[in-house]
């Protein structure tokens, strides 16, 4: 392997790769970064600094891993691929701030893996998720009794924007009510296909949500349920989308409606966050 060279250069990532025979895997979403502007911008925009502990989802061959130790406390990583076991000890080989355990994120108990390194202290996570898992790695993580300050994660450009939506535009959907239960996302950088190899079919987006405390009277269970019922038929009332999704009867889902003053025909992306919780309060009392 080339010395004093960063990963992100196309021609280290070349070389690494023909070095172990690497065969990146589709399924598993394996593009792996190439430009040392979008990974320097992935952690600054993620704020990261030497006080920081990072929590890192798919190192891959290490590039993202590789800024993150050098401007993080601690980073512990979570990769479920195990031939990239001998790359990332050979890349990642000078740094004792960064700790890769090899499994599925979503199969992995996280929050003992936190608690017995970290203990509730603060975590950021900052990853270039695989495209295929995207939503349920996030969801499931802010769901999780992990002290999140952060995530700042690079995802498709389309999902990036139903991220951030508001209310009456055409991305609004469940995921950007769901998220604004736990802060407010914003886009922080725009992501070409061509800083990847292999280049994917798609661009991507690199979304930042501070993890705020809103002192929500609804849990995020009960609020998820409310989301998934009302986003569950697109082109349906809300009426009909409540009273299907949550079995509950017309008569009583158009008195709850009026109780916290929503129209029965309006549509889920023409309801705001707010109403949202107040229609969860409400049909949850
Ligand atoms: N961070 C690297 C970079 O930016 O170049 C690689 C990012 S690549 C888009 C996604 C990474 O997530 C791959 O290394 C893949 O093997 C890993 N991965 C896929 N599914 C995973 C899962 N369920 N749990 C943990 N890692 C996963």
């Amino acid at each position: 392997m080339i010395k004093n060279k960063r990963l992100y250069s196309p021609n280290m990532v070349k070389e690494i790769i023909e070095d172990y025979d690497f065969r990146f895997s589709k399924s598993l979403g394996q593009n792996f970064l190439i430009d040392g502007n979008i990974v320097r911008g992935i952690v600054s925009g993620a704020g990261i600094t030497s006080e920081d502990i990072v929590l890192e989802i798919g190192p891959g061959i290490g590039t993202l891993t590789e800024e993150l130790a050098l401007n993080a406390k601690q980073v512990l990583a979570i990769e479920v691929d195990e031939t990239l076991r001998p790359i990332l000890a050979e890349t990642l080989s000078e740094f004792n701030n960064v700790e890769i355990i090899f499994q599925d994120v979503l199969k992995l108990d996280l929050e003992e893996e936190i608690r017995n390194r970290f203990g509730d202290a603060s975590i950021k996570v900052v990853a270039n998720l695989p495209y295929y898992i995207t939503t349920p790695i996030i969801t499931t993580l802010l769901q999780k009794d992990i002290n999140i300050h952060s995530l700042t994660c690079m995802v498709q450009k389309e999902v990036a924007r139903r991220m951030v939506a508001k209310e009456n535009s055409k991305d609004y959907s469940s995921i950007s009510v769901f998220l604004k239960y736990f802060g407010d996302g914003k886009i922080i950088l725009d992501v070409p296909k061509s800083v990847f190899m292999p280049k994917p079919k798609i661009d991507s987006a690199v979304v930042n949500l501070e993890v705020v405390n809103r002192n929500l009277s609804v849990g995020i269970d009960q609020f998820e349920k409310v989301i998934r019922a009302s986003f569950s038929m697109r082109r349906k009332t809300i009426l009909n989308c409540i009273s299907k999704g949550l079995s509950l009867e017309k008569d009583e889902v158009r008195e709850i409606l009026s109780d916290v003053s929503i129209e029965e025909n309006s549509r889920a992306e023409n309801i705001s966050f707010d109403q949202y919780v107040l229609l969860t309060e409400r049909i949850f009392r």
